[in-house]
């Protein structure tokens, strides 16, 4: 089996990985086999997506696009028991902010398909390969055998033609109760792989659909339907994850004896996990209906809208899926690295702004009363394309609570009583005095500047070791900001025996006082922004108001990943 990176490329300077599916498809395209590629993703309306589908979202478009080809979204929607529009919408929205695009063209519904699919299973029927079937569930599982020991044939596998087909006419037109009869693929019982051991094909569920209603009262089994779905759809590599490696060789009996001229290629590669994360969509389920995140988008999540929410970019997330790659085998990526593309891609794209979290006045008591002035600061210093702004400056200002000490140990370089610091883009002030509430607590402080030393005018009389941010207290803004961490308690681990998940109580921090530059209060949802010192931010597309501004922290500006 190939490895992800077992064959290079030299493309000019730049030497391109190969993944096993890319080495696989140009061996088709060599030999003749494939025209034109086409690829799918195909999500069972059942959730909303998240991390693990934007791999085989990116995965299934990424090709389709290098080879030319058709990408398809198609709605698994065949099982109607679990599926909601709701769904559907949010998936087709995730997948177009994923790719960039989406047409309406390349949206297909499995639903569609379900006459066809009959008649699939009427030529199954007609060639002797499927048989209705009446022994019930437990039955089938006992007639079944076990990895050890073969299955049993089922007293009803020599039916007739004949009578195969007027039964299943009947179980369509509905005269037989729920569960009373299936349809079973005909094909060896003492087969080594269970899944060949006569799959249900069909089974009779009195249940509305949300695209055909009441018109059926017999539904296709996953295992027969999706490679009839692929086949119909003319897509040449169906890319699904290694759980199905076992199905496969029931996806190439079905193409095979439906006798479709190209059948599609199963191609099974390793999902992708996230150590100490919550990425299963059961689970996630069960967090938004137990009320312990707020909806599938909450930013602690990792669905598609959760982390498009807290202000992740489509590129962030393409980079994660470069960086973690396509393999056979099984592995977790960190969370760490998906934080890692997000700062790079943010990082030259989006300003440096000033924001304090924390608050503590400053006074300058020597700054002139009621003067504000308007320094110029660069919009990122990495950048400077990105021009520079206005900033408002005056005599009192708020600073960060963590950056002023009463008694500081050794190597503390803010600000403490008898220090000279630099304001940001701005003046040195020195500490001569700070006042506290009956606690202790230090509420407000005193500094002098000198004006000699106003940034940008290369002053070089003497050095400061500190540099702290700050707001102009006559012209802040009032923000919300809520600091995420990982929704589940990392030291106990994702899940508890019970299977329950282990939460962290302190997921989510709401800090109601912070202040913000005034040019902030122009933000739109979903706008992001470099807090000096803080991370990055973006604002809360669900709560954020021109009243009341809500920012949520992306991502802070620490890191713990290394790139290799
Ligand atoms: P979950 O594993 O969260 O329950 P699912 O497999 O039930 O999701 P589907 O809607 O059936 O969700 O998945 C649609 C497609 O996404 C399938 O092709 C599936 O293999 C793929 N997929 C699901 N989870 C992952 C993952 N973690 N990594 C890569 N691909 C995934
Ligand atoms: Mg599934």
């Amino acid at each position: 089996m190939s490895s992800p990176v077992d064959n290079k490329e030299n493309k000019g300077e730049e030497v391109i990985s190969r993944n096993f599916i890319e080495n696989i498809i140009d061996k088709d395209i060599e030999e003749g086999h494939c025209k034109k590629v086409v690829t799918r993703f195909p999500p069972e309306p059942n959730g909303y997506l998240h991390i693990g589908h934007a791999k085989s979202i990116l995965l299934n478009y990424g090709l389709a696009k290098e080879y030319d080809g058709d990408f398809h979204l198609r709605f698994d929607d065949t099982n109607p028991m679990k599926e909601k529009s709701e769904y559907v919408e949010s998936i087709m929205e995730d997948v177009k902010w994923i790719c960039g695009d989406l047409d309406v063209e390349q949206v297909f519904y499995a639903s569609d398909y379900f006459d066809q699919m009959y008649e699939c299973a009427i030529k199954l029927i007609k060639k002797g390969k499927a048989y209705v079937c009446d022994l019930s569930a437990d039955e089938i599982r006992e007639y079944r055998g076990t990895l050890k020991e073969p299955g049993k044939n089922s007293p009803y596998r020599e039916r007739t033609i004949e009578e195969n087909l007027d039964l299943f006419e009947r179980m369509r037109d509905g005269e037989f109760e729920d569960g009373s009869k299936v349809l079973r693929a005909k094909i060896d019982m003492s087969s080594p792989n269970i899944n060949m051991r006569d799959p249900v094909i069909y089974r009779v569920a009195r249940m509305e659909h949300h695209n055909t209603g009441d018109k059926w009262c017999i539904y296709p089994m996953y295992d027969f339907a999706h490679p009839i779905e692929d086949a119909i759809e003319g897509v040449t590599h169906s890319i699904c994850t290694l759980e199905f490696e076992d199905h496969r060789p029931l996806y190439d009996w079905v193409v095979r004896e439906l006798e479709f001229e190209n059948p599609p290629k199963q191609i099974e590669f390793a999902k992708l996990y996230l150590t100490n994360v919550v990425t299963g969509k059961r689970y996630i389920k069960k967090l938004v209906e137990d009320g312990i995140v707020d909806g599938w988008d909450d930013p602690r999540l990792v669905t598609i809208s959760a982390l498009r929410r807290r202000g992740f970019t489509p590129e962030s997330i393409r980079k994660f899926m470069e960086l973690s790659g396509i393999s056979k085998a099984q592995s977790s990526s960190d969370y760490a690295m998906l934080e890692y593309c997000i700062r790079e891609d943010l990082k030259m794209k989006r300003p440096r702004m000033m924001a304090v979290l924390d608050p503590i006045k400053l006074v300058i008591t020597n700054y002139p009363e009621n003067e504000i002035e308007y320094l110029d600061v660069a919009n990122n210093l990495e950048n400077p394309d990105m021009g520079n702004r206005k900033v408002p400056f005056g005599k009192v200002l708020y600073i960060d609570r963590e950056d002023f000490m009463i008694d500081p140990p050794r190597k503390y370089f803010r600000l403490f009583p008898g220090n000279e610091v630099r304001l940001m883009n701005a003046y040195f002030v020195k500490c001569t005095d700070y006042l506290t509430d009956e606690e202790g607590n230090v509420t407000e402080i005193h500094c002098t500047y000198d004006p000699e030393t106003k940034s940008g005018t290369g002053f070089t009389g003497r050095k400061v070791k500190g540099t702290i941010h700050w707001v102009c207290a006559e012209t802040a803004e009032k923000a919300e900001v809520r600091l995420y961490e990982n929704i589940v308690d990392e030291e106990k681990g994702v899940y508890n025996e019970d299977g329950t998940i282990n939460v962290n109580p302190d997921s989510l921090k709401v800090l109601k006082n912070c202040y913000i530059e005034p040019s902030l209060a122009e933000a739109q949802p979903m706008d992001s922004f470099q807090f000096v010192r803080h991370g990055y931010f973006c604002v809360d597309s669900k709560d954020s108001t021109k009243e009341h501004i809500v920012f949520n922290r992306i991502v802070s500006l620490k890191s713990s990943y290394r790139p290799k």
